[in-house]
């Protein structure tokens, strides 16, 4: 496997715009004759189709949703970060570059960490020209605020809506383009198999999931936008609909996969409350600019009403902790003090499986009315989904299955293993290293769509020949019998078990033996139960319904077959990966003070996994990891 990043030489600062400069330009009257499938439209999706479009490229856009602006990246809430400096705080691209690079752990590639922050700031440009309606100070300036790994103050937000802002704005870009009939939109369309022809990625086998009817679209090259993997989990605070199948079928096509183990667990997100639920709920990580996360000191208070506990009865552990940076430690850092003293026994609320999110003292600093401001639609969300006043009460919060920071492996250019096969948004295996910090996925999103692909999907098709390959093609032929062949096996197998109940079991495995904590005997186990659950699966499952109509059963169904094979990828990836790193915590690695111990000698690496063939071991490649303009060091935020 060829895992060429083609990084840029030369000093960090340069690289991309040298590397702009020596992209391959195709000419202005020649673009139409190009077509680009794009498969998403969150944020990555919808701003990459309607910037191909704008170039002049004739682009056909794919969901699954009803209409393109109900992608995932509409329910982000908090912010999105940029090195703007707006609040003259110290912040700078070098700062945010850092931050990230230090916030991944040093698992990430240096070049484009810096390209990301360097892009930052043009992507708040862009979105104010779109509309978008960030938050403004009194004066009329936009507002910033804090989020976690970072001393300074860069996150643009829109109240607790800002994927919703954003997404509006990328959207309404991206129908001004279907308008123009550049972008031709696929709504309710599902992929489920990759085109290669070749060797180059050339097309998408999709179902129309009203109809049933399966169709196949060519084109000069593919883009995935589809998001990120957490709900192979089943519970995460992703929507129900997210899943991995786009990126499998192209794993299993040939595309590398990068660091399936690296899955971020959110701190603050509302505790399971019973068996039978199927989605969490995030509660931003804005949140912690004004509350205190704490538990009671002593076990006897845990029955108490929270607000009659005195000051020094409490725990205010991060604070303790990580002193410099506080209630702001990042996520992996925070989620794993919060499974830590619940471990200890001093959890709250049903099960003992929750910490406070007080704002008792922003509230009596600053006034309800100002906390309103800035998160009233939050904590609306929270007393609908408890029935408590956080007003008047601390939340309760515990970690859960957020973001998922491995996906399939792309160079400097986005171009996956496959060439003609480009990944942007979560679903590539991203900028952010073993951790990626809170706002940094829409700002990487609408990097990648917004200002990287044009320039690079560019270059690709600078190279190659316009025009559809033939639909009697032997291997479109191929792809579409595969679909056909596999929505038929999950339909005769008439079992007794739902998808849901196989998904819930799953979940359970990689929740209990890779979630926050990881250990070799507990991997083992998962690795073995993940196969027999599959085997399974593939006798007992029970869809109900038939293909030739609207069937979520059916789409569940293809999901989840999906997600039981990653599941054991992430198993394996994270088994082979003997040291502890930002969010891929192995117990047996940890310094005598609990934090993340690294072995830069023998993992500085992205691990990339090849699929062999069906009942194969896949194979583990490597990228190494050089970092020339920061030096590796322990990670520190005490
Ligand atoms: C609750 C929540 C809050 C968050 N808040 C923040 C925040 O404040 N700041 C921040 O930076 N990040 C936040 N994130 C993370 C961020 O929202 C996501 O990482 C980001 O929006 C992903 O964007 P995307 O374009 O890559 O994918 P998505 O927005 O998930 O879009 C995926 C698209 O792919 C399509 N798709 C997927 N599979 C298929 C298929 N097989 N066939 C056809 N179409 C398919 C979908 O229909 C959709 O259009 C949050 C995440 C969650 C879950």
């Amino acid at each position: 496997m060829n895992l060429d990043a083609k990084a840029p030489a030369g000093p960090v600062e340069q690289k991309w715009e040298k590397h702009r400069f020596e992209l391959k330009l195709v000419n202005p009257a020649n673009k139409r004759k190009y077509t680009v499938i794009m498969v998403g439209s969150g944020l990555a999706g919808a701003g990459g189709a309607a910037a191909l479009a704008e170039l002049g490229y004739v682009v056909k856009c794919f969901c699954y949703q009803d209409s393109p602006r109900r992608a995932h990246s509409i329910a982000a809430q908090g912010g999105i970060n940029a090195a703007k400096n707006y609040r003259n705080d110290g912040d700078s691209v070098f700062r945010l570059y850092h931050d990230t690079i230090k916030g991944g752990d040093f698992r990430s590639r240096e070049a484009n960490v810096y390209r990301l922050a360097e892009i930052s700031v043009n992507i708040i440009d862009q979105c104010v020209a779109l509309g978008v309606p960030f938050a403004r100070e009194y004066g009329g300036l936009l507002d910033n605020r804090s989020f976690g790994g970072a001393q300074v103050s860069r996150t643009f937000y829109a109240r607790g809506q800002t994927g919703q802002q954003l997404l509006l704005g990328a959207y309404q870009a991206l129908e001004r383009q279907i308008g123009f009939g550049q972008v031709q939109m696929f709504a309710r369309h599902e992929m489920l198999e990759l085109v290669v022809i070749e060797g180059r990625a050339r097309g998408i086998v999709v179902r129309d999931m009203v109809t049933g009817e399966i169709e196949t679209h060519l084109a000069d090259a593919v883009c995935l936008a589809t998001g990120g993997y957490g709900n192979v989990f089943h519970l995460s605070t992703n929507a129900k609909g997210c899943n991995a199948t786009a990126i499998w079928r192209a794993y299993k096509r040939g595309a590398g996969f990068a660091n399936p183990c690296y899955t971020q667990i959110h701190p603050t997100c509302i505790p399971v409350s019973g068996e039978h639920q199927s989605k969490l709920t995030l509660m931003s990580e804005s949140l912690r600019n004004d509350a205190r996360v704490w538990v009671p000191k002593k076990k006897e208070d845990l029955g108490k009403v929270a607000r009659s506990i005195s000051e020094v009865d409490r725990d205010y552990y991060l604070e303790r902790l990580y002193p410099s940076y506080g209630n702001l430690a990042p996520r992996d850092i925070a989620s794993r003090a919060a499974k830590r003293v619940c471990d200890d026994g001093r959890g709250v609320g049903p099960g003992g499986r929750g910490v406070y999110l007080d704002f008792a003292d922003a509230i009596a600093r600053l006034g309800e009315d100002a906390i309103r401001d800035k998160y009233g639609n939050l904590f609306e969300m929270y007393e609908r989904i408890t029935a408590e006043n956080p007003y008047q009460a601390p939340m309760r919060i515990y970690p859960a299955m957020h973001y998922t920071m491995g996906g399939l492996w792309v160079d400097y250019n986005l171009m996956s293993t496959i060439p003609g096969l480009f990944v942007l948004g979560e679903a590539n295996f991203s900028d952010h290293g073993a951790n990626r910090l809170g706002a940094s996925a829409l700002m990487q999103g609408l990097a990648d769509g917004y200002f990287i692909i044009p320039y690079t999907i560019s270059n690709y098709l600078a190279g190659v020949k316009p025009g559809a390959p033939s639909m009697d093609h032997p291997d479109v032929r191929q792809a579409q019998q595969a679909v056909k062949d596999r929505i038929h096996k999950l339909l005769a197998i008439r079992g007794k078990r739902s998808p849901s109940s196989f998904h819930r079991e799953l979940g359970r495995v990689l929740w209990e033996y890779c979630g926050m904590a990881r250990n070799r005997p507990g991997l083992g186990l998962a690795l073995h139960r993940i196969p027999e659950l599959r085997e399974e699966f593939w006798k007992n499952l029970n869809v109900t319904g038939d293909s030739a109509e609207l069937n979520q059963a059916l789409e569940a169904a293809g999901r989840v077959a999906d997600f039981l094979e990653l599941g054991e990828l992430i198993c394996r990836d994270a088994l082979a990966r003997e040291e502890s790193c930002g969010g891929h915590f192995r117990e047996e690695y940890q310094t005598p003070d609990g934090e993340a111990r690294r072995d830069d000698e023998r993992f500085c690496h992205v691990a990339v996994w090849e699929q062999t063939g069906e009942g194969r071991e896949p194979a583990r490649h490597v990228e190494p990891l050089t970092f020339e303009t920061m030096h590796l060091a322990t990670r520190s935020y005490k």
